[in-house]
């Protein structure tokens, strides 16, 4: 059997049981605004609940704009890595910025937030002798690949479990360095971890804290610092990881940290120090994104109050939200190919889009809708959502229990 056949095979089956992944091919526009997108092939406008871009920032006139004043003048490429030929004054600058929104002495830029959580845990693992990563059980891929790559040894706690996760830190002899990783808003369940009580553990146990707020950046504290700005926290939490690719609607990842923290990084981190840095047009555009979003807190405000309205209406309506914790409204499903349907259904009849999230990003009989309201969801967009839902909700197995009782 040739390696294509077993791919084919193993293909089939993933087809088979409708847990592969489906792309939607769906071009966005300033005309049509955030919520909405074209639909490649028939030109049909989409209603779209699905995307990170929890803000809409990625349309924000004054961002693109950052991005094409500096391509016109100096263009795309940097043509390098960071310590070659590849840092200018602007990945400086952003650096800057990201520091001191996050109160932090120094913050480094990595391409994407996946790239920095890997590389960042793979380096602490890799290099601090005997060091002990504890990792909450769901933790983002990114995370958990970065720590098994290190091959640092790993305890896993129950999600968002303080009381577990004491008794792990207890049963760690106290002389080794101990790492808690951790996120802010899991941005598959919706839920939001006990940071305070994290916080409070790692200093009684001397344990150093990761935290990511990839989900939080931009939606929640007063200049959109997140959730631990929101707590308080932020002053506690030794490196705090964020990305540009979700509220602040561009691309890239990076932590906020002590200098000495950010200089091994340099150092070490294998996703630095070997990829080419992002290209200036990306980086003023992140650094005006983050400008705009210190002062977006009446857009933070609309987005929370129609992310209320829409969690209200779901929930008369019957349908399983799993957590009301956050922004991110997760709808039980609970079969692949029920949720494989219910978003096929959604997008041929009601054009709609919220796509259906299915393992590996949940386990098994977890399938779900992921639903996220932006601001600029009118109305009339909620209602056709509530009534495209109520369609669907027929097919789970969950809403009919849940009706029955
Ligand atoms: N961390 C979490 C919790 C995420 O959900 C994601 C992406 O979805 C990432 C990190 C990776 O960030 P990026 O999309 O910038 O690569």
């Amino acid at each position: 059997m040739t390696i294509e056949h077993l791919m084919g095979e193993r293909l089939k089956a993933l087809r088979d049981e409708q847990q592969d992944r489906r792309f939607f091919a769906l071009d966005k526009s300033r005309e049509l605004g955030p919520t909405r997108y074209k639909e490649r092939g028939t030109g049909r406008v989409i209603d779209v609940w699905c995307t990170n871009d929890y803000l809409g920032q990625s349309l924000s006139p004054t961002v693109s704009d950052a991005a094409l004043r500096i391509i016109a003048e100096s263009g795309v490429g940097t043509g390098s890595v960071r310590s070659i030929s590849g840092t200018t004054s602007v990945h400086l600058e952003l650096e800057g910025a990201v520091a001191k929104f996050h109160s932090k002495e120094a913050a480094l830029v990595f391409n994407s937030g996946f790239i920095c959580n890997e590389s960042c845990l793979y380096v602490l693992g890799r290099n601090i002798p005997g060091l002990v990563i504890l990792s909450d059980e769901k933790n983002h891929a990114s995370m958990a690949h970065g720590i098994i790559n290190s091959r640092a040894e790993k305890v896993v706690f129950r999600h968002n479990d303080v009381e577990h996760l004491e008794a792990a830190l207890k049963s760690i002899p106290v002389e080794r360095p101990k790492l808690v990783v951790f996120e802010s808003v899991y941005s598959m369940d919706g839920t939001v971890s006990p940071i305070r009580e994290v916080v409070a553990l790692a200093k009684k146990y001397g344990a150093m804290t990761y935290l990511d707020e990839v989900h939080a950046v931009g939606m929640y504290g007063a200049t959109g610092g997140g959730v631990s700005q929101e707590l308080g926290v932020q002053g506690e939490i030794d490196i705090v990881q964020g990305t540009f690719g979700k509220a602040l609607g561009t691309i890239g990842g990076y932590v906020a940290t002590t200098s000495v923290i950010r200089e091994f990084l340099i150092q070490h981190a294998p996703g630095f120090i070997f990829s080419t840095s992002m290209p200036t047009g990306v980086i003023a555009a992140s650094l005006q994104s983050l400008k705009e979003i210190v002062d977006a807190v009446e857009l933070r405000k609309a987005h929370r109050a129609n992310v209320q309205k829409v969690r209200d209406l779901l929930e008369l309506d019957g349908h399983v939200v799993m957590s009301k914790a956050s922004h991110i409204i997760p709808v039980f499903i609970g079969i692949a190919t029920l949720a494989t349907r219910a978003t096929a259904l959604l997008m041929e009849k009601h054009r709609i889009f919220a796509q259906a999230i299915k393992p590996p990003s949940v386990k098994s009989g977890q399938e779900r809708l992921r639903i996220t309201p932006m601001p600029q969801h009118s109305d009339e967009q909620v209602q056709r959502l509530r009534h495209a839902l109520a369609e669907i909700a027929n097919l789970s197995p969950a809403r009919k229990e849940a009706r029955a009782s």
